[in-house]
Parts: C-alpha cells; sequence; structure tokens
C-alpha cells in the first residue's frame, strides 16, 4: 500500500458527491481504493440539510475519524468557490448554500475544497481512469445528463477558474440565436445534447417515446428519428469539445453521464464528427471514450481535491 505521507500509514480523504437526486460519500485512500461508501436518493429526506447529516455520518461512522485528513466535495453548480458556497439547479432549498462550512462542522480542523461535479468527473477520470492506461495531460471531462457539464485537467492540474466555474461546456453556444437555454444566452450545447432536449426535439419531429433511455434503445433499433437526435447533439457536443481542443490542446475527453451511456449510438456519431470537422493536425489526435469509473468518478475527483498524487505524466 502506498504511504505519501511518510509514516507507514495510508492517507485517508472523505469524499462527498452532491448531486441533483442523490447524495453520495467515501472514505477515499490514497491508492483510489474506497473502503466505506455511501448514497441516499434526497428524495428520501425533508430537507437536503438532512441528506448530507446522513451520507455524511454512515461514512464517519464506519471509519476512524481521526485519521481523515481533509474533505474534498463536488457539487452540482452553480458554485462559489471562494465563498465554498452552492446553488444547485436541481436543490431549490440551497441557494449560496455554505456547503464547505457546513461539512467541516462535521469533521472540524480538516482542510476542505470544494469543486463542480463535472470538475471532479474530470479529475477523477484523469487519475484513476486514463492514468491507468494512457498518461494525458490534458483531459476535458464532460458530463451528458439531464444538463451538460464539464471540467478541465491540464498538466495534472484541474483548471477551476478565478470562481470555481472553468469548464461549463455545456454553455458554449453551437447555435447562436437558437433555442433559448435556462443560463439566459441561446443555442447552447445543452440546448440540443442534454437528455430532455433531445427527447422534446425528437417528440417535435414525429418521435412517441418518454425518455432518453427509451430514445436511445429506439436508436439501436434504428429508428430513424431517434438516430437523427443522437446525430444531432453529436454535432453539438463534436463542435464544443473541438472549440475545448482548440484552446487548451487536449489529449483526451471523457464522457459520462445517462446519455453517454446510451453507448455507440451516441459514440460512433459523436467521434465521426469530432474526426471529421478537425482541422488543424493536432485536433486529429483527441481521443474521445466513454467514462471508464462511471459515477465513481466524481467522488474519486473529489477525494483528489485534497490527495496530492504522484503525477502519472
Ligand atoms: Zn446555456
Amino acid at each position: 500500500m502506498s504511504s505519501p505521507n511518510g509514516t507507514g500509514e495510508t492517507r485517508t480523504v472523505l469524499a462527498v458527491d452532491i448531486g441533483g437526486t442523490k447524495f453520495a460519500a467515501a472514505a477515499v485512500t490514497a491508492d483510489g481504493g474506497m473502503p466505506v461508501r455511501a448514497e441516499v436518493p434526497l428524495s428520501a429526506f425533508a430537507s437536503a440539510d438532512a441528506a448530507l447529516a446522513e451520507v455524511v455520518g454512515r461514512v464517519t461512522a464506519r471509519v476512524d475519524r481521526d485519521g481523515i485528513e481533509g474533505v474534498g466535495i463536488g457539487s452540482a453548480g452553480p458554485l462559489d468557490s471562494v465563498k465554498g458556497s452552492v446553488s444547485p439547479v436541481n436543490i431549490p432549498g440551497w441557494r449560496d448554500f455554505p456547503l464547505a462550512d457546513a461539512v467541516s462542522r462535521m469533521l472540524p480542523g480538516r482542510p476542505v475544497r470544494l469543486a463542480g461535479d463535472g470538475q471532479c468527473m474530470a479529475l477523477g477520470e484523469w487519475w484513476r481512469g486514463l492514468a491507468e492506461h494512457t498518461p494525458s495531460r490534458a483531459v476535458l471531462g464532460m458530463v451528458v445528463s439531464t444538463g451538460v457539464g464539464g471540467g478541465l485537467v491540464l498538466d495534472g492540474t484541474p483548471y477551476l477558474g478565478p470562481t470555481g466555474n472553468a469548464g461549463h461546456i455545456g454553455h458554449i453556444a453551437v447555435d447562436p440565436g437558437g433555442e433559448p437555454c435556462p443560463c439566459g444566452a441561446a443555442g447552447c450545447v445543452e440546448t440540443v445534447a442534454s437528455g430532455p432536449n433531445m427527447v422534446r426535439w425528437a417528440r417535435a419531429n414525429g418521435w412517441s417515446g418518454e425518455d432518453a433511455k427509451a430514445l436511445a434503445a429506439d436508436a439501436r433499433l434504428g429508428h430513424p428519428v431517434a438516430l437523427r437526435a443522437f446525430r444531432r447533439a453529436a454535432d453539438a457536443l463534436a463542435t464544443a469539445i473541438l472549440t475545448a481542443a482548440a484552446l487548451f490542446d487536449l489529449d483526451h475527453v471523457v464522457v459520462g453521464g445517462g446519455v453517454a451511456a446510451a453507448g455507440t449510438v451516441l459514440f460512433d456519431p459523436l467521434r465521426r464528427a469530432v474526426t471529421g470537422s478537425a482541422g488543424l493536425g493536432f485536433l486529429r489526435r483527441v481521443r474521445v471514450d466513454p467514462t471508464s469509473l462511471g459515477r465513481d468518478a466524481g467522488l474519486l475527483g473529489a477525494a483528489a481535491l485534497v490527495l496530492p498524487q504522484d503525477s502519472p505524466c
């Protein structure tokens, strides 16, 4: 086992993942082990505060609390990393909620770091997903789900930005003047490629299914409107990916989230669109892959915020 602190003990931190519908927490060791993990659905609690206390309590009750050296938190946004507060769109009870302070009160005296869920996903993939295979210096993680989020890891460091909001790739405009986006702009990637917006477009064009999962199933069966919905989303995602790749000389893009779980009906047209639209040579080397860690990526990335690792580069 690793002993990065030189004491012969394995360093352990608490990772917390705040999603729009569920909260998760885990004890994470310096080598990426996750000896204790808990998850709760937000809907089972009277308040988000109660769900937070429960999920953290379930983990800390099963580990040596004194051995927890730090706390990393990934949260649905928007957030303010300077104040340590969050305002997740799907949790109306939390507006400018002081999340870092709330968790710190449960485990006083440890460093606490907060980042966006997309950023934690990218960092988790860089640390425990990609690094196992091909070391990457510039990684974009994308979460394509009810929204489209993301995060960047550049030269082995998560790039969070001055306010903690870097990586909002879902709000790059791919259709200026297009559909209005809840963010206040129009034609954002999210207006085309999020699960609900893909379903909305497909239904407006004659498809009669219920949700993104059904849309993926029909695309796999060759339903023409479902296939077009995925190609349209793939084109929007590819435009955003190539924009980011041109700015950051990306090695690798890792895509997770419910829509990404559709598999080849998304990734085949996505890879074709990225390769087909890449102009400059360095853009043609960008690899686009589905997540290899699934939902654990966010917890591992949150842990990595407070857990120094050896760079794989
Ligand atoms: Zn937007």
